[in-house]
Order: C-alpha cells, then structure tokens, then sequence
C-alpha cells in the first residue's frame, strides 16, 4: 500500500499530528524537530510520545520523518554557527530517541564561499560527533536544488559527505523531486536513468524518503520553489510514474506542497487513487 503524507505542524505535540495525518487519509508526517528558524525545542511530552508509539500502528502508520530546522548549517565559516548546528543536531537525536525507528533528515548545508571541498569537510566532522553505532534514529540527508552555495545537489556530493564518515553507512537519502529537478536530474523524461545514476553513485539501498512536490521553476534553474501537484514544471504525471515506479513504491512520500489540510488531503487522494 501506497505510504504518504504531508508535512504537519507538530505546536500540538505527535498525537495531533497522528490525527491530522488520520483525517488527511494518510498513513505518515513529517514534522519540525523545533521552530523551523531554529531556537529552543519545545518541552518533551512523555504521555504525549507513549500515546503516539501504542497508536501508530493502529494508523497503518510505519514511520514518520523529523525534520532538523533548515537554518542549520553544519559547514558555515563561523565556527560559532557550526557549533550551533552541532548542538541542535544532537538535542534532536536525544529527543528522538524516545521514539525508536523513526527517520531524521537534514539540509546538508551552505559553504558559503569557502568551497564545495571544505564544506563537505565540515559537514562530515559534524556528522562523526553525532552518528552513534547504537542510534535509534535512521539518519538522512535531503537532495539539494543547489540554490547558492548549497552542498548536496549532485549524487556524488552526498556520497563524498558518506565516504568521510567513519558510520557513513549509517547515513541514508531523502530525494526531494523539487530540488533534483531544479538540480539538473530530469525525473520527468528519465526517470530511469536518474535512478540508475543514484544507484551507482551511492546505491538505491541508501534510497529512504521521497519529498513529493512539484517545482515552480524551470529544470535545472538551481533554485528552490515549491509548487502544488499538477501546477509546476514537473507535473502530476511524472510525479505519478514516480510513486509507482518498482524501485521507488515501497518507500514513503512526503508532500511538502505550498498547502494547508484540504490541498493536501486533495493531493494524498490523487496519488492513493492513482498507485497501483
Ligand atoms: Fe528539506
Ligand atoms: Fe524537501
Ligand atoms: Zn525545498
């Protein structure tokens, strides 16, 4: 069965999410570790966290995603915002880590000026300070549209972040259909082919969550703007040859479409009513 949801607001803690989720008609979320622009995390609920891990699997639910706040960068030339983005990386580990198995995603992040080189250097030393032998949590890094000084737009960069770290095989992939677009991956009329490229640069096994959205810019413009299923350059067809395609269908769908809880509910209908 076809898994997908869309990105929830979590200011009313996991069982609002998993009742929103449940009246959308889907089957997982994503969600904010903490306020996207970064800054404290809100108290931990514990009846809150118990509740949702006994309710899952009433929902169908397999796993959901966090999200780190995306004005984390772990490869900025200030060492006191690279410290930031370490912290804040580790504090969301220990707080995932009451819901076991779950899926935690980061923006790679900015060099900034400093070089693609360098920026993967930093990424990489931030990743050997959290990446545990015993983590609960599957850790990913999210595709980039390559926008600025962005790392992580190219196949190759996200191996050479995997290949410095000492547990890289603990690091998986979230594809953002948005950002390879933008990144000069055509999806829309090779599909195959991009897949094959991803399989042989850092193998499709690596291959966990799918960000499903379609892109208001043109292909290959190395920016990022989200559009509406249907409503952008990619378009609802490519969007649902890529659900069912055989070597992406077991994994989850995350929408992260400009919408509130009726586009999505919409959205998540269109791709249950066309998944075979
Ligand atoms: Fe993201
Ligand atoms: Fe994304
Ligand atoms: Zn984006």
């Amino acid at each position: 069965m076809l898994k997908i949801g869309a990105h929830l607001s979590a200011s009313k803690g996991y069982m609002a999410m998993l009742n929103e989720m449940a009246q959308m008609g889907a089957n997982t979320f994503q969600f904010f570790t903490r306020n996207p622009r970064g800054g404290k995390a809100k108290e931990l609920n514990m009846d809150d966290i118990h509740s949702f891990i006994k309710t899952m699997p009433l929902h169908g639910v397999e796993s959901v995603l966090a999200h780190a706040s995306y004005t984390i960068n772990p490869c900025s030339k200030d060492s006191t915002i690279r410290q930031f983005a370490l912290n804040t990386i580790i504090d969301d580990l220990n707080r995932l880590s009451h819901t076991p198995n779950q899926f935690y995603n980061i923006h790679p992040g900015s060099h900034v000026g400093q070089g693609t080189q360098i920026g993967i250097q930093y990424i990489a030393d931030t990743l050997n300070q959290v990446l545990k032998p015993d983590m609960t949590t599957h850790f990913l890094l999210e595709t980039m549209s390559g926008k600025g000084s962005e790392i992580g737009s190219s196949f190759h960069e996200l191996k050479e972040i995997i290949n410095r770290c000492e547990l890289g095989h603990l690091i998986g992939v979230c594809l953002d259909t948005c950002h390879v677009y933008s990144a000069g991956y055509d999806i829309v009329n090779n599909l195959d082919g991009v897949l094959e490229e991803f399989d042989t640069i850092l193998g499709l096994n690596r291959l966990k969550m799918i960000h499903l959205n379609d892109s208001l810019l043109p292909f290959n413009c190395k920016n990022d703007r989200h559009a509406r299923i249907g409503e952008g350059t990619i378009g609802a067809d490519a969007l649902v040859r890529l659900i069912n395609h055989p070597r992406l269908k077991n994994l989850s769908f995350i929408l992260e479409t400009p919408n509130e809880f009726d586009g999505y509910k919409k959205e998540i209908a269109f791709f249950k009513a066309n998944s075979n």
